[in-house]
């Protein structure tokens, strides 16, 4: 078995149920496990500023298929959810993103992993040091050291989910 790190984003209609319902998915898939679920965060849109603010997790998986047959997974997940997305980095319902994959390192025309945005983008690196702070890159690199290096989280915020919002205890579900 396999453990990889996805992140999820969302930015249209019910952002908590596209992620929800893609993690779901992710679970009934065959030879995947979800093992590792990180709070949702809110967070300011990169790139492309003038659309709505991103719902993004990261979520760990155990997993027995290859990264190819993996991102076929994610792709069908993404179609399945009606993923619509008119510009690069524009709004879209879901998307699902490769982070890591044991630790290997695949530049391929369809498939680059470590994700080239790990490092980069807070929107990943609080949620994926939220359940992997010592999880290694490829590099040798710590998640919680690239993330203490890039230093800048502004605009990636705790969000409180509905369930959570409900029993008011204002926290996100505990992992494991
Ligand atoms: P985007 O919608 O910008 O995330 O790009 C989607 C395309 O990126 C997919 O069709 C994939 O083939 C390609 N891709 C390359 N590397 C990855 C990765 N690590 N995870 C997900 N998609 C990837």
């Amino acid at each position: 078995m396999t453990c990889a790190y996805v992140g999820l984003g969302s930015n249209v209609g019910d952002r908590e149920k596209y992620i929800e319902n893609a993690i779901e998915k992710l679970r009934d898939a065959d030879g995947v496990d979800v093992t590792r679920v990180s709070s949702f965060y809110e967070t300011d849109p990169v790139g492309v500023e003038d659309q709505a603010d991103f719902l993004n997790a990261v979520v760990e998986v155990d997993t027995a298929l290859t990264p190819q047959e993996f991102l076929s997974v994610t792709k069908m997940i993404e179609t399945e959810l009606e993923r619509t997305r008119e510009r690069h980095w524009g709004p879209r319902t879901i998307d699902l993103d490769i982070l890591l994959y044991d630790d290997l390192t695949i530049t391929e025309p369809h498939l680059n992993v470590p994700h080239p945005e790990v490092k980069n983008r807070a929107f990943v690196l609080v949620p994926l040091a939220e359940i992997a702070p010592r999880k290694q890159l490829p590099s040798g690199e710590r998640v919680a050291d690239l993330l203490q290096e890039l230093g800048e989280t502004r605009g990636v915020n705790i969000y409180v989910r509905s369930a959570d919002k409900s029993n008011e205890t204002g926290k996100a579900e505990p992992n494991e």
